[in-house]
């Protein structure tokens, strides 16, 4: 079954020259209390912070694509020229604090099956896309451990790759 798709498009992106070869599992609140004391949509914060990222997945499985695949997404520093990424979004309101220890709660994890349902097709129309596979898909904590966590340790890769492989 294909989820919802709608379409947000983000104007922070460029053209792709290389090729791509590694698809990137981002978390992030569904609304960012930003150090200025405002509340952002994720949509928002993204735009906000001039970063992009090419799809989100929703809690209830929907999925909002923002940038073409067939354009660089500004979510992984240095790794973006090569990349695909998408979002899973842990609902509510989060500061970077109450986040992390959301995405860490192994007891009470964030994420829904809608989610790892959606996300993991997704993921297999990349991969299909750009001739990749599982192994291809990577955290962004793996890139950049110093200073990301996400998608935390309360993401399910054992779900999330059934997900794909179904
Ligand atoms: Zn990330």
């Amino acid at each position: 079954m294909t989820p919802e798709i709608i379409q947000k498009s983000s104007i922070y992106h460029r053209d792709r020259h290389q090729t791509v070869e590694m698809l990137v599992v981002h978390a992030m609140a569904e609304w960012v209390k930003d150090e200025d004391g405002v509340n952002y949509y994720c949509v928002d914060y993204l735009n906000h912070k001039k970063y992009s990222v090419h799809a989100y997945c929703l809690p209830d499985g929907s999925i909002i694509e923002s940038i073409s695949q067939e354009e660089v997404a500004y979510h992984a520093a240095e790794f973006n020229n090569q990349s695909i990424g998408m979002e899973f979004i842990v609902p509510g309101a989060h500061n970077l604090e109450t986040f992390l220890a959301r995405i860490a709660d192994r007891q009470n994890p964030p994420f829904t099956q809608a989610q790892y349902k959606s996300g993991g097709w997704w993921f297999k129309q990349q991969a299909e896309k750009f001739g990749l596979n599982f192994q291809h898909i990577k955290t962004h904590r793996q890139l950049a451990p110093d200073r990301k966590q996400d998608p935390g340790d309360a993401f399910d890769w054992r779900i999330f790759k059934e997900a794909f492989e179904n």
